[in-house]
C-alpha cells in the first residue's frame, strides 16, 4: 500500500523498514499512515528540482572521483616512487663501490711504492748477501703478484660501477620522463577538476536557493530519505515511481488519488517522496 507521510519518520525507523504493528495503530481509516508533514503541491514540486540538483551533484562527484586522470596519476605516482627507491638503492651501491675502488687503488699505490723502494735498494746495490738478495727478489715478485690481483679487483669494481652508472642514468631518464608525464596528466586532471567544481558550485548554489523555498519539515524529511537514497523525492509519472522505476499498483494509485493535494505520499518500494504532477496518471 502507498503511504501518506505527513512528518518525519517514526523514531528508530529508517526508510524502507517494513511496517510494524505499531504502524497499524497509526493507520487512518483509508489505510494510510498519517504523520504531521503537510506541504502544498508547489512545495512538493520544488522537491523535484532539489532531486534533479542532487542527481547532478552526485553525477559530478562520481565523475570527479572516476576521472581517468586520477587513476592514471595514481599509477604514475606509484611508478615514480618505485623509480625513486631504485635510484636510492643504485646511488648507495655506487657510493659503496666508489669507496671500495678508492681503497683498492690506494692498496695498489702502496704496493707500487714498496716495489719502487725494493727496486731502489736492489739498484743501489745495497743488498749483497745472496740470501738477502733472494729474499728481496722474492718479495718483489710477491708484490707484483699482489699488484696484479689488486689491479684486477680495481678493474672489476670499475666494470661494476659502469654497469651501475648506466643503470642509474637509465633510471634518471625514466624518472625525468615520468615527471613530465605526471605534470601533463596533473594539468589535465586539474582542468577537469576546475570544470567539474565550477558546475558543482553552480548546482550547489541553485540547490541552496531551491532548498530555502522548501518548508523546513518537508526539507528535513527529504534530506533524511536522501541519506540512504541518492535523492529524497521522485516524480510519479504514468503510474510509475521515477525513483525506483517500479509501477505503483492499482490499489495504491487509488489511495494516492484519494489523498489530499497537501498530503506527502511516499513510494512503498523505495520510500522516496512521490511527487504528483499532471503526468502522474491518476
Ligand atoms: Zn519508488
Amino acid at each position: 500500500m502507498a503511504q501518506v507521510y505527513h512528518g518525519a519518520p517514526v523514531r528508530g525507523r529508517g526508510p524502507g523498514t517494513p511496517p510494524t504493528r505499531q504502524d497499524g495503530l497509526r493507520r487512518a481509516p483509508f489505510g494510510l499512515t498519517l504523520g504531521c508533514v503537510k506541504a502544498s503541491p508547489q512545495s512538493q514540486l520544488r522537491l523535484l528540482e532539489l532531486a534533479d540538483l542532487d542527481t547532478e551533484l552526485a553525477r559530478l562527484d562520481h565523475r570527479r572521483r572516476g576521472l581517468p586522470e586520477v587513476a592514471e596519476l595514481a599509477r604514475l605516482d606509484a611508478r615514480a616512487s618505485e623509480l625513486k627507491d631504485a635510484l636510492v638503492v643504485t646511488e648507495t651501491e655506487l657510493g659503496d663501490l666508489s669507496r671500495e675502488q678508492s681503497r683498492a687503488e690506494r692498496d695498489v699505490e702502496q704496493v707500487l711504492t714498496r716495489i719502487e723502494k725494493d727496486r731502489a735498494r736492489l739498484d743501489a746495490g745495497q743488498v749483497s748477501a745472496a740470501r738477502e738478495l733472494a729474499s728481496l727478489q722474492s718479495e718483489i715478485e710477491n708484490l707484483h703478484r699482489r699488484q696484479g690481483d689488486l689491479e684486477e679487483v680495481v678493474l672489476e669494481l670499475m666494470e661494476r660501477r659502469e654497469t651501475l652508472e648506466s643503470q642509474r642514468d637509465e633510471l634518471t631518464t625514466d624518472r625525468d620522463g615520468l615527471g613530465g608525464e605526471i605534470a601533463e596528466v596533473t594539468a589535465r586532471r586539474d582542468a577537469a577538476f576546475a570544470e567539474i567544481d565550477e558546475q558543482a558550485a553552480k548546482a550547489s548554489d541553485q540547490r541552496g536557493v531551491v532548498a530555502a523555498e522548501v518548508p523546513a519539515d518537508l526539507l528535513a524529511l527529504y534530506d533524511q530519505i536522501r541519506k540512504s537514497k541518492d535523492v529524497g523525492a521522485a516524480m510519479l509519472r504514468a503510474g510509475r515511481c521515477e525513483g525506483c522505476h517500479l509501477n505503483v499498483d492499482a490499489a495504491d494509485l487509488k489511495v494516492i488519488k484519494a489523498a489530499a493535494p497537501d498530503d506527502v505520499v511516499r513510494c512503498e518500494e523505495c520510500r522516496r517522496i512521490l511527487v504528483r504532477t499532471p503526468e502522474s496518471g491518476i
